[in-house]
């Protein structure tokens, strides 16, 4: 990256935050990216990977050293996220659902006996997690939850079917939520820990995608699965509270991985543009293509302003930053697609050959802009928060 680029990203970084980037930036690009075109052709999970990010500490980002974690700041966890997700979609999306919706709520809800079971494991890598919300009849409305939990001698029995699951085959730890009366809409809505592999009554089955097959997204069918009482999360009837917190911190590493993929838009397009000639001049002379080049830098450095500046209420414990999450989120999906569609315009006909990496990052970023909340339901909670129609 040029140094002006440099400078202006890490401007407001702590030196100790500085040297987060450094280092994840070299493990990404140095360990990492040399693995991923291959993984992406073999459409293979990226297993052997995931040791590296727990060595590194990644995995238990925002786990404290108690438990195993290596918890520093909100912020430089923002840092992580945005510079595996520069490099890589899936290894992100790890580090942020273990992160952001498993371990987040086990520390704010869980039991001792849930905090001791789980969170050593999410920073070791040996236990990976995925968050079961979505369901076939949509993500948007959770509150419209058909998966039920029914009360049982010594625990509940979950059936319904969850759909889009990232992780799902690989997971050590299912976060799931369940209504234990529809009728109550949000307020039955019950959220649960559990071991798939030893859970009976869990069926798996992938969903062909059309971007990130290596992702191995599936379909997760409940049938009567019994779940013991310990396994509630928090208390029952108040899952939606703990999946609105859940998602207030996977909203803002969904942000920060936004921000990632906007900024290595940037990276591969700043050489090809310099170095790809038309009219017997490089193309980055044309003012059309500086202006596309100017466009992706302001949103993304926008973008990553609205990311900081959200890590850094959160890190001087202000509880919920809803507003915020939707604000980071809304900007950062947005440059992540435009930025793409930008560079693919830059790349010519080469941004959609398999030689370059810049055509795989339009459906990877469209995936962001869906995940956690569309750019539709967060126009839609800003104004809401801004009108006094909902509260933080
Ligand atoms: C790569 C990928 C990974 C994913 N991983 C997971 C995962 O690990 N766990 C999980 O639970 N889910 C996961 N999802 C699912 C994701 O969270 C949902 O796709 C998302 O919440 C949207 O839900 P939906 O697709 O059902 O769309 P719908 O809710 O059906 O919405 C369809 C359209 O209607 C719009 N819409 C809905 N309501 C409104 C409204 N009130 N006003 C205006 N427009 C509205 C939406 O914005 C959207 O454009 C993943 C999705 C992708 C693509």
């Amino acid at each position: 990256m040029s140094p002006p680029l440099a400078r202006m990203m890490d401007f407001d970084l702590s030196d100790e935050q500085r040297e987060v980037r450094r280092t994840v930036r070299a493990l990404a690009e140095q360990q990492i990216l040399p693995e991923v075109e291959r993984l992406e052709q073999q459409q293979a999970y990226p297993t052997e990977l995931i040791p590296k990010l727990a060595e590194l500490g990644l995995l238990g980002a925002m786990i404290p050293e108690q438990y195993g974690g290596s918890f520093t700041d909100v912020v430089s966890y923002g840092v992580i996220c945005e510079e595996i997700a520069r490099i890589d979609w899936v290894l992100a999306s790890v580090i942020s659902v273990g992160n952001s919706l498993a371990a987040s709520s086990i520390l704010a809800h869980g039991s001792d006996a849930q905090k001791e079971r789980f969170l050593p494991g999410i920073a070791a890598g040996t236990c990976l997690a995925s968050a079961c919300l979505t369901e076939p009849g949509g993500g948007t409305d959770l509150g419209n939850m058909q998966t039920t939990a029914e009360k049982v001698d010594g625990g509940y029995r979950l059936s319904g079917t969850k759909v889009f699951i990232s992780h799902a085959a690989h997971a050590d730890l299912f976060f799931v939520v369940a209504t234990l009366d529809r009728a109550l809409k949000h307020r039955g809505v019950t959220a649960f820990l559990l071991d798939p592999k030893q859970t009976d009554g869990i069926a798996i089955n992938e969903i062909p995608m059309r971007t990130l097959k290596r992702d191995n997204l599936a379909e997760v069918v409940f049938e009567e699965a019994f779940v013991p009482a310990e396994a509630v999360l928090g208390e029952e009837g108040k899952g939606f509270p703990i999946l609105g917190s859940a998602l207030d911190v996977g909203r803002f590493s969904v942000a920060a991985r936004c921000v990632g993929q906007s900024q290595r838009a940037i990276d591969l397009c700043i050489p090809y543009a310099q170095e790809r000639k038309a009219f017997d001049q490089p193309i980055a002379r044309f003012q059309l293509i500086q202006q596309k080049i100017t466009d992706m830098i302001m949103r993304t450095e926008q973008a990553r302003q609205l990311v900081y500046r959200l890590g850094r209420m959160k890190d001087a414990g202000v509880p919920r930053a809803s507003m915020e999450a939707s604000m980071a989120k809304l900007a950062g999906s947005q440059a992540a697609v435009q930025n793409a569609l930008d560079g693919i315009q830059i790349f010519g006909a080469f941004g959609l050959s398999e030689e370059y990496e810049i055509g795989r990052l339009l459906l990877e970023a469209k995936a962001l802009e869906l995940g956690e909340g569309t750019s539709e339901l967060h126009t839609k909670l800003i104004a809401e928060y801004a009108l006094g129609l909902r509260k933080q």
